[in-house]
């Protein structure tokens, strides 16, 4: 059976928020598993049942040097018993030159490097493959997707009713889902990682299952996606500091974090209301400045 364990909703009791009428939770979906992490399990989950279900053994996907997505794919196929090609953009790196790569391919991934790929050429690959392999988009973000971020929502809202959800947001699959899964007040906020606004905007929209409102804020990207600031790496690691029990990565994870702290510094959110943050996982991408956690 494909099936992997819920994730607790764990209270945030962070001393510097005390002045603060805020209730933060995050959503430990880190812990779902050691490697298929966060959203990435959520949005493959249906993916894989329906590859299963339709009798496919391999599964291919795209992504680039640095995706987690490609990481949790191959991690799956190990866990589940698939095979895995992933098709990554850009040289091929010899030696394997990143732990990213180099862990898929431990886990059994065959990886392919395409020099320049672009959409047309990604579809021209799915359509000459898809009848041996069940095929699944860059970043797992495609309409079964968004029903396994929808069964998060799910399990937040039989704990709690939150005022806020925040994410951090790479291409806004996983916003999608939490915007179609939301109920009566809540409002979704996702934190973009990327300049581009209205690509995500417009890639949010189009998988949304409802009209649901929701908002991305652009004020935490630290210059580009993969770039840090000392400001940034410093906060991770006091926010570390203060709660042991909880790490992040310099990626999405802690620009969130960045950002959640700071609007509730200044006032952002409604008094006494329930701020809820997921934890998307990738602590594999951690930077070594960071400290050690594997
Ligand atoms: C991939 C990833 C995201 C972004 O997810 P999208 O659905 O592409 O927006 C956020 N956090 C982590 C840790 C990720 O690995």
């Amino acid at each position: 059976m494909i099936q992997l364990p819920t994730s607790p909703l764990q209270r945030i009791e962070d001393p510097i928020l005390k002045d603060f009428s805020i209730n933060l939770f995050i959503k430990r979906d880190d812990l779902i598993h050691p490697e298929i992490t966060g959203n990435k399990w959520r949005k493959l989950k249906y993916n894989l049942i329906e590859a299963r279900e339709k009798g496919y053994d391999s599964i291919m996907t795209f992504g680039g040097a640095f995706s987690n997505h490609i990481y949790a794919t191959s991690a799956a196929g190990k866990e589940f018993g698939f095979k895995t090609t992933g098709i990554i953009r850009g040289e091929e790196l010899t030696p394997l030159s990143n732990e990213i790569l180099m862990f898929s391919k431990i886990n059994g991934m065959d990886l392919i490097f395409l020099p320049r790929l672009n959409y047309g050429f990604k579809d021209k690959i799915t359509r000459q493959y898809k009848d041996d392999f069940y095929v699944i988009p860059e970043g797992g973000s495609n309409n079964l997707a968004i029903k396994g971020v929808v069964e998060m929502m799910d399990e937040i809202y039989d704990e709690i009713l939150p005022d806020y959800i925040c994410v951090a947001a790479g291409t806004g699959g996983t916003l999608a889902g939490i915007v179609s899964g939301l109920r009566g007040e809540t409002e979704a906020i996702g934190f973009a990682v990327l300049k581009d606004k209205g690509l995500m905007w417009n890639f949010v929209t189009k998988l949304l299952t409802n009209d649901n409102e929701f908002d991305i804020n652009n004020d935490y990207i630290f210059n580009n996606y993969g770039k840090t600031t000392p400001e940034l790496i410093e906060f991770i690691m006091e926010f570390e500091k203060r709660n042991p029990s909880i790490k992040l990565e310099q990626v999405y994870t802690g620009k969130m974090m960045f950002g959640v702290y700071d609007m509730i510094q200044k006032g952002k959110f409604k008094e006494n209301s329930n701020v809820i943050v997921i934890h998307t996982g990738g602590l594999r991408g951690r930077m070594k400045e960071l400290g050690e956690i594997f």
